[in-house]
């Protein structure tokens, strides 16, 4: 653990554990990493050649790595680069435009995946944890439990694989990079705030000491843990907030993302309007549209209302998307006579509002979709 470790409330603990993934270079920072090498009985100045060959030059076959004697090359191999997990299955839909892959860690957790490219950016979606504890009903992750919090590293190497990926070509489109990463794959990235910060600085670490990736090219999602928000907005980094709000009103909302039981609506749209104001960032609202639940128009009323009792610089964003289908959930997506309603209602009230170009679906690779079956 390279982040200090706060004391957490009984809720956001980790669970007792199965062991530790092994410990990677992008798990430290460039001094212990050095540290590290030489506890080891390494010389710790090949700590940046390492780093330089996993980030920079998104090599990952030692053989390549033909700056490191042969003699050390598999030591220093195995003291900062031990391998973290095995792609499993890469689904592709859009005509290779969008690669799911489903990973196997090391003490057998499934995750997954999404590198969604578009004309002009590649988005890498990436899980924080193995399943999630949040057991939002329309969510298929959410049905499944948390299993476990992933490291730092293993949070890392989902975006790094993507990058090795694009470099090389392998993605249609030809050679590219990762331009943005977003936290909305599975679990709740603030359950698991230390190594969700560590792998954000990992990301915006300059090379060859991190990917080099602009902060404001970074979306943190959360179901809304209010003293993370809040942590958040102090650590001086300016990545994109997304909040899943999903209902304007606590009545719903308690249904639709149980943690909201334990902070408001109020609370937390106050949180997010904390963060819009401390960072100047603005904040995206999500809001999946489910069919005859959430998606009434005076529920859209309400929602404008909500966030317009806030900031009026335009603080705020409102993403609709529309529901995509989990196994066993009674809900479906909104008519779309009622959606263009919803989003004509957010925008006569000044509410800068889209509905979200949904990527996937036919690999239930969507949001909400993530499952990390093995079939
Ligand atoms: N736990 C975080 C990160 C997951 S992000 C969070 O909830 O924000 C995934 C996004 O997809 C969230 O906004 C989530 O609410 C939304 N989502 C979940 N299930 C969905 C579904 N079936 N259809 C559309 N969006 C869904």
């Amino acid at each position: 653990m390279t982040e200090p470790i706060k004391t957490l409330p009984l809720v956001f603990e980790e669970p007792r554990g199965r062991g530790k993934p092994p410990q990677h270079l992008a798990d430290l920072t460039a001094a212990e990493r050095k540290a590290r090498l030489e506890e080891l009985g390494l010389p710790g100045f090949r700590a940046r050649q390492l780093s330089t060959h996993y980030f920079e030059r998104l090599v990952d076959d030692p053989a390549q790595m033909t700056d490191l004697p042969a003699a050390t090359r598999d030591e220093l191999v195995a003291g900062l680069l031990p391998d973290l997990m095995t792609a499993l299955k890469v689904q592709e839909a859009d005509k290779g435009a969008t690669r799911k892959t489903l990973w196997k860690l090391f003490d057998g957790s499934l995750v997954e995946s999404v590198l969604m490219r578009y004309p002009g950016r590649v988005t890498m979606c990436v899980s924080s944890q193995a399943g999630c504890g949040m057991a939002c009903p329309f969510c298929a992750t959410g049905q499944g439990g948390l299993q476990r919090n992933m490291s730092t590293a293993e949070i890392v190497e989902q975006v790094v694989s993507g990058a090795r990926a694009l470099a090389r070509g392998e993605v249609v489109g030809g050679p590219g990079r990762v331009s943005n990463v977003v936290f909305m794959g599975m679990g709740e990235p603030m359950a698991n705030y230390n190594a969700v910060m560590g792998a954000v600085r990992r990301l915006t670490d300059p090379a060859p000491d991190g990917l080099g990736m602009s902060a404001r090219g970074i979306t943190v999602s959360t179901v809304g843990l209010v003293p993370r928000m809040k942590q958040l907005a102090d650590e001086g980094i300016p990545v994109t907030l997304a909040l899943s709000l999903h209902a304007p009103d606590d009545e719903l909302r308690n249904e639709l993302v149980p943690i909201n039981t334990r902070f408001s609506v109020a609370e937390t749209v106050e949180a997010a309007w904390d963060y819009a104001r401390k960072t100047r960032r603005r904040v995206s609202i999500e809001y999946a549209m489910m069919r005859g639940i959430n998606d009434q128009a005076w529920r859209a009323d309400l929602l404008a209302d909500v966030l317009n009792g806030y900031g009026d610089w335009g603080w705020v964003h409102v993403n609709l998307i529309p529901l995509n289908p989990t196994p066993g959930s009674k809900w479906t997506a909104s008519d779309p006579a009622d959606e263009r309603e919803f989003v004509r209602r957010l925008e006569a009230k000044g509410i800068s509002t889209t509905v979200r170009d949904t990527r996937g679906r036919e690999i239930d690779g969507a949001c909400g979709q993530l499952a990390a079956v093995e079939s």
